[in-house]
């Protein structure tokens, strides 16, 4: 059985809108995780624009690459190969990233994992479907402006910020239950089945949605996940870890009254993490408050705890971004990465 869906687009109020055939493979000394990417753009298009302007592109996406590769850190095994298409055209979307799911029904439980997950977790022996890509990775360049460095022009969008976060979603920061509560697997509300990780920890007020035998509580579902904004009504994320880097307190997902498809329930709640009145701006809210310039490159203290959460026990240490080295069809090149700090919204 094979599911593969592309559902995870970062969403912001619009905006207007920004090596041929290379594979790039993102290399670090710091990181076991390797991405390797195939840019299938028509030469001149998307990542393979002509000169700086492709190959910019290409060194964002290897920069984001990079810090998650970092954040992994050296326990962690495994070659990893997206697909990546620079030439959606979907107006609203700015970008999106999936993983492919290959593997067979895993079993009722917590183990329905993406082929990238299970790569990084089981190293490239884990892939359940070695020849084909992991994944993919989408950009729309036609409806949006991107800086894909560090050099913002007033409008410009953090290509290194998006790609960090959609990149999150492949490793498997994201849930598997639908709409109706049913999971992925067809199994509906109150049915036993297989969900993915970061599923474990779905919750509402009173607790964990999906019970011991692996049935999840519809008619909770259908209260919380159109629970509107915050820790009270909405859906949250209960995770040992996640909660100790939240005061104790579990996280609130994104779940707006209107079921949002692809971002309602694996998002953390942008309505709700504002940067404001006490709480802070998440790289895996739903949408960025940010609308043009230097958006949030690294995870919070949350983020890594939800990682840890669903089964990245051994993250390594949180890298600074440093220096990255790039091999594009045998030439090898070093970009230096910006040292920024997280820009915070007033
Ligand atoms: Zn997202």
């Amino acid at each position: 059985m094979i599911r593969n869906f592309v559902r995870f687009s970062r969403q912001v109020a619009a905006i207007v809108a920004v090596g041929v055939g290379a594979t790039l493979a993102q290399t670090d000394s710091r990181a076991a995780v390797m991405f390797h990417f195939d840019f299938i753009d028509a030469p001149g298009a998307g990542f393979n624009a002509a000169g700086s302007l492709g190959a910019d592109r290409r060194a964002g996406l290897a920069q984001a690459a990079d810090y998650i590769s970092g954040v992994l850190g050296s326990a962690y095994t495994a070659n990893i190969y997206l697909t990546v298409n620079g030439t959606v055209t979907a107006d609203t979307t700015l970008a999106n990233a999936s993983s492919n799911f290959n593997a067979a029904f895993p079993g009722n439980g917590f183990g329905s994992a993406g082929d990238v997950m299970l790569k990084i977790l089981g190293g490239d022996a884990a892939d359940p479907a070695p020849a084909t890509p992991d994944g993919e990775v989408n950009y729309n360049f036609e409806d949006f402006d991107w800086e894909p460095l560090s050099d913002f022009q007033p409008g410009e969008l953090d290509l290194i910020s998006t790609a960090i976060h959609e990149l999150t979603h492949a490793i498997g920061f994201a849930s598997d239950i639908l709409q109706t509560g049913g999971s992925a697997w067809g199994d509906p509300a109150g049915t036993p089945s297989a969900w993915s990780p970061f599923d474990e920890f779905v919750a509402d007020a009173s607790g964990a949605l999906i019970d011991g035998t692996f049935a999840l509580d519809g008619a909770r579902w259908d209260v919380a996940s159109v629970g509107g904004t915050g820790p009270v009504n909405g859906l949250l994320f209960n995770g040992p870890n996640a909660m100790a880097a939240n005061g104790g307190n579990p996280v609130a997902l994104y779940s707006p009254t209107t079921w949002d498809s692809g971002s309602s329930g694996s998002h953390l709640d942008t309505d709700y993490y504002t940067g404001m009145n006490g709480t802070i701006e998440n790289m895996m809210n739903h949408a960025s408050s940010i609308g043009e310039g230097l958006d949030l490159r690294t995870y919070t203290a949350i983020e890594l705890g939800i990682l840890r959460d669903i089964g990245y026990t051994q993250l390594g240490m949180v890298p600074e971004p440093a220096s990255i080295l790039l091999t594009l069809a045998g030439v090898a090149c070093i970009h230096a990465a910006a040292r920024r700090s997280r820009q915070r919204r007033a």
